[in-house]
């Protein structure tokens, strides 16, 4: 018997990692000090535990240890990032190329720069959701000051040419943001290969705590500056001012030490797991359609259109597992998902479309009855639609 229910949902969040949860509890009671209180061993040693977890996750992307700027999520390192540096470099120009399958918390940010009056130019993206460089170069003007493209997306895991997109924006001289979220700790990343001058991160999607992230912010070869969002006090370098996270921080740090070390074998396993997944289900169904590229993906993301089976028809009968569906993939609103429609899928398929994240905690039993269930429950949703039985005709 598996232990029910099965989260397969780790691309919205990460259970925590039990050693991270360790790692971060004297910091909540004994080691409570203030990381700025430069005058007594209480403030020294939480000092201490903050620049040893910023080491940490220094060391994971190949950055210095002052281009890691703490925030309180990813969405603060992306309105950081962007609306930092296009008030900054506004007067060399006020354009940012960005796609269209990018994270709300980039999407929205552009949005409230282009009603500021920036120009927002949206790079097209093929079947698979990946952006075509040559159409990045010729969008790159005299204007432009910015270039956002994640890394690896939230939903169908496509995995964005990073490399060559940073090395075309540094031939240029336009700043290059990621948003590499899903990607930390699932596929090597590391600034300095990848030609990124800012770099996104957040915990809760890789087994540590919710309301931490990173902000990394190049120092030399160019000296990023970004106007900060949060004034007051200066902390970060007054990048990010606000007392410090102390226990989220060094939990933060846990996370991308266990990633370092494990990252590896996690991946391969996660893929085989995942592969395990789509293989079960589509060789037992029939017009099943995988959404997002079949290898530039992420080793834990599987996201698949059941034709004749709506998405949201098929989890209702199988509540006890945890996954998401292509029409309700941002939280706070029920809509078809932009990311789908973004790489052609029709209205049909994309209210058929379902998604899986697998992670560290999941296991082979789980995998199969997922399967099993996925199977079954669609088969009989199946039976009861007139138009599967006339295509089967
Ligand atoms: C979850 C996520 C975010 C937001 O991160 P928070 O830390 O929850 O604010 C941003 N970008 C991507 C790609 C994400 O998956």
């Amino acid at each position: 018997m598996v232990r029910s229910p099965i989260y397969l949902d780790n691309h919205s969040t990460t259970p925590l990692d039990p050693r991270v949860l360790e790692s971060m509890l004297p910091y909540f009671t004994s080691i409570f000090g203030n990381a700025a209180s430069k005058s007594h061993e209480f403030g020294w040693k939480a000092e201490q535990a903050v620049e040893n977890a910023r080491a940490k996750i220094a060391h994971l992307i190949k950055a210095d240890t002052n281009e890691i700027i703490f925030t309180s999520g990813a969405t603060e390192s992306d309105n950081l990032a962007i609306k930092g540096a296009s008030e900054y470099y506004r007067t060399k120009g006020n354009k940012i190329i960005t796609v269209p399958t990018e994270h709300k918390a980039v999407l929205d940010t552009c949005e409230a720069l282009q009603r500021k009056g920036f120009e927002i130019k949206f790079l097209n993206v093929d079947r698979y959701g990946l952006i075509d460089t040559e159409e990045l170069k010729k969008s790159i003007d005299d204007s432009t000051i910015l270039v956002s493209v994640m890394t690896a997306n939230n939903e169908i895991g496509t995995i964005q040419p990073i490399k060559e997109i940073g090395r075309i924006c540094k031939e240029r001289g336009i700043l290059f943001h990621t948003d590499a979220v899903q990607a930390a700790g699932k596929i090597p990343l590391n600034v300095n290969d990848m030609n990124v001058d800012l770099m996104s991160l957040s915990a809760h999607k890789m087994y540590g705590p919710k309301g931490i992230g990173v902000l990394y912010i190049r120092s030399k070869k160019p000296a990023v500056r970004v106007v900060p969002q949060i004034d007051g006090g200066g902390h970060e370098r007054g990048f990010r001012s606000g007392t410090l996270n102390v226990p989220s921080i060094v939990g933060f740090g846990k996370a991308f030490e266990i990633a370092a070390n494990e990252m590896e074998s996690e991946s391969e396993k996660l893929r085989i797991m995942r592969d395990r997944l789509y293989n079960g289900i589509s060789t037992q169904l029939d017009h099943v359609y995988l959404n997002g590229h079949p290898e530039l993906r992420l080793p834990n993301n599987l996201n698949i259109a059941i034709e004749y089976v709506d998405a949201d028809s098929l989890m209702m009968t199988m509540k006890e597992i945890a996954i998401s569906s292509g029409s309700a993939c941002t939280s706070a609103s029920v809509e078809p998902s932009f990311v789908l429609k973004a790489i052609g899928l029709s209205d049909d398929l994309l209210r058929c479309s379902v998604r899986f994240g697998l992670g560290r905690f999941n296991t082979d039993e789980e995998i199969d009855y997922t399967i099993k269930k996925v199977v079954e429950k669609a088969k009989k949703i199946r039976e009861l639609s007139p138009a599967y039985r006339v295509r089967m005709q």
